[in-house]
């Protein structure tokens, strides 16, 4: 468990040796015309609001760095309400024609494995991920390519290979697929809750409570957020990793640079003997140009099956958090397709959590462009939890004004600024259902 502290009503959360500290400077260091972060390395005081994947990384990074760092979630770290809430999530290297997020995302699922050796517990299953690839896509060729230049392990399965490694995957009209065999699912929720608890480990405080919007602001700085009980916590740098709950407390900043898109997710039971959907025999499977997406099943969870177009666009506040019927006949329909034993089986487990949408599917990593202390990540785009310790790392030398890190700021493509829409980073993003019916 996470301990965590409950705030304990006093006024002020200053750092009890700020006054004998060196006051940092945070205001915009420049490096060829970019904003890099404050110029000075060590000592901070630095409040890191949103214990969601990138918030947990980046406060044990800013840690690990000797800042002293508070995490602060208005649910507790490992909730469910947060993106990172649920079970599980995919690991995969691909990423189409783009070789920054595959080093990324290899990067990080090493840190990944530290942190399971560190804390004695299972993060990660290595199923694999395969691509069923549709006629006339060529993001999985194109990742074929990119990730064997990069040198990471990935396979060619005709369709007959995989008929023969996969029989209970039904994969009519795919014609190959590709296979990463480092691939596999992160349990989630379980991940998030033990990077807190290696940050609380390594000296880390985690604050329960919700940092009330508007963010105060004097000048072109923060210097102090309020909680809802009437608590301030004062700091030298404030990062916010708030998830779909950016627009809300950043509107004028962030505009519409992330969209909030409620997502439906399933589990289905299967058959009492299940081994054939289990992680020894199931991949993670991924339907790039059917949008769609599932996992083996884990921990007695059942077989997870979920779209992966877009869906409605909701305040997560005002959301009722109701998996649409629509979504679990939509289900039900792959699943006759793909594994016909398993279409009607009970749902087992639904939920629902908010992909945070930007329009080219970079995540956005940021300083504030008004507020010189104040930095913003978020805009996950549905992919964004297997990159969390890597997005850490390097939020945490952008707040530091750190260019020399190995994983090293700036980088235009997270800015904040007007972007161009490009392809996603998961799917085709198409819902073929309402192509069929229309
Ligand atoms: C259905 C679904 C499937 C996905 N699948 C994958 C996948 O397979 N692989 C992958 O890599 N990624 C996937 N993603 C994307 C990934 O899960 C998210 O992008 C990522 O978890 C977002 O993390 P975050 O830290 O930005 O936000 P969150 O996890 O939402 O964390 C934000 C935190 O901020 C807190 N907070 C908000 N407002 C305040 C406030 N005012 N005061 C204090 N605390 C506050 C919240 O309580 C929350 O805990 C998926 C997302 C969804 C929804």
């Amino acid at each position: 468990m996470v301990p965590t502290k409950q705030p304990s009503g006093t006024t002020s959360h200053k750092h009890p040796h700020r006054t004998a500290q060196r006051r940092i400077r945070t205001r915009p260091h420049r490096v060829g015309g970019i904003p890099t972060g404050a110029d000075t390395i060590g000592g901070m005081r630095v409040v890191v609001v949103g214990a969601g994947v990138m918030g947990a990384w980046t406060a044990l990074w800013l840690r690990r760095r000797g800042h002293v760092v508070t995490l602060v979630d208005r649910f507790g770290p490992g909730n469910q309400l947060g993106s990172s809430g649920d079970e599980s999530r995919i690991s995969r290297s691909s990423h189409g024609p783009d070789s920054h997020y595959p080093r990324w995302q290899r990067r990080a699922l090493t840190q990944w494995r530290d942190l399971e050796r560190a804390a004695g517990l299972q993060l990660f299953e290595q199923s694999g991920v395969a691509w069923l690839v549709s006629e006339g896509e060529t993001f999985e060729a194109d990742s074929l390519r990119v990730l064997t230049d990069l040198g990471i392990p990935v396979e060619r399965w005709s369709h007959d290979d995989f008929a023969r490694r996969v029989p209970q995957l039904n994969a009519d009209a795919v014609p190959w697929a590709v296979f990463e065999p480092e691939g596999g699912a992160l349990f989630a929720r379980k991940a998030v809750v033990a990077t807190v608890d290696r940050f609380v480990a390594e000296g880390g405080e985690v604050i329960t409570g919700r940092v009330v919007a508007p963010i105060d602001e004097r000048g072109d700085a923060v210097d102090a957020v309020r909680l809802d009980d009437g608590r301030t916590l004062t700091a030298d740098a404030f990062v916010f990793t708030c998830g779909p709950w950016l627009p809300d407390l950043f509107p004028g900043a962030l505009g519409d640079l992330i969209t909030p898109h409620r997502q439906d997710v399933m589990h289905f039971a299967v058959p009492r003997d299940g081994r054939a959907y289990g992680p020894e025999s199931l991949p993670v499977w991924i339907d790039f140009g059917g949008s769609f997406y599932g996992f083996p099943t884990f921990n007695g969870l059942g077989l997870k099956a979920c779209p992966d177009w877009l869906g409605p666009i909701e305040r997560c506040d005002e959301s009722a958090r109701a998996c649409a019927d629509a979504t679990v006949d939509a289900a039900r329909q792959v699943l006759r397709r793909r594994f016909p034993a398993l279409a009607d089986q009970p749902v087992v487990h639904t939920w629902t959590c908010f992909y945070e949408v930007t329009p080219d599917a970079n995540f956005v990593i940021d300083r504030h462009p008004r507020l010189a202390d104040a930095w913003i990540a978020g805009g996950g785009t549905g992919h964004a939890f297997k990159h969390g310790p890597v997005i850490g790392e390097y939020l945490s030398a952008l707040v530091v004004g750190d260019s020399t890190a190995e994983v090293a700021p700036p980088d235009d493509r997270f800015a904040i600024r007007a972007r161009q829409p490009s392809p996603s980073f998961r799917t085709s993003g198409r819902n073929p259902l309402e192509a069929a019916s229309a």
